[in-house]
């Protein structure tokens, strides 16, 4: 099989490189992932409910033109919505993800 772009890993990278090639009617390209499923650092796994391996919110979702630009090709109604619920271990507890919003449960760690 010969193709004009292969592009390896199916993370946001090569997946929007494949949707820019798609836009422009190109046809000739491959994707070619080695994990069993796509998306990269930013996937989400099943463990007792969805678990993103890695970055949970990497892209600017307040940005207007990130919103366009993401539901213009996946629309809003196929996209699977979750309960948020991120969680930081440290000195021994819980704290809410962002630990900058969230540095009260750690004052008695500090000043105890
Ligand atoms: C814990 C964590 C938190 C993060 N938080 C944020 C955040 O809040 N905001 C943010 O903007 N970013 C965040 N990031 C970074 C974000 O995940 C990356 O910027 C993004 O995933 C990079 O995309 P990518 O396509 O370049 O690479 P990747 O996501 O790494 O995708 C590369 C893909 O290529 C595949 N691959 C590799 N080698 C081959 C090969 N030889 N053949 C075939 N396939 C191959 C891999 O399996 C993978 O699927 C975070 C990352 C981590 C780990």
């Amino acid at each position: 099989m010969e193709v004009k772009f292969l592009i390896l890993g199916a993370g946001p990278a090569g997946l929007t490189f494949a949707n820019q090639l798609q836009e422009s009617r190109e046809k000739s390209f491959l994707v070619l992932e080695k994990e069993k499923w796509g998306g990269g650092l930013c996937r989400s796994v099943y463990n007792n409910g969805p678990f993103d391996i890695g970055g949970g919110h990497f892209l600017d979702v307040k940005n207007k033109k990130v919103l366009d630009y993401l539901f213009h090709f996946m629309p809003h109604a196929e996209w699977n919505t979750f309960e948020r619920n991120s969680q930081i271990f440290i000195h021994n507890q819980y704290i809410n993800s962002p630990i900058e919003s969230n540095i009260s449960p750690l004052y008695n760690f500090f000043y105890k």
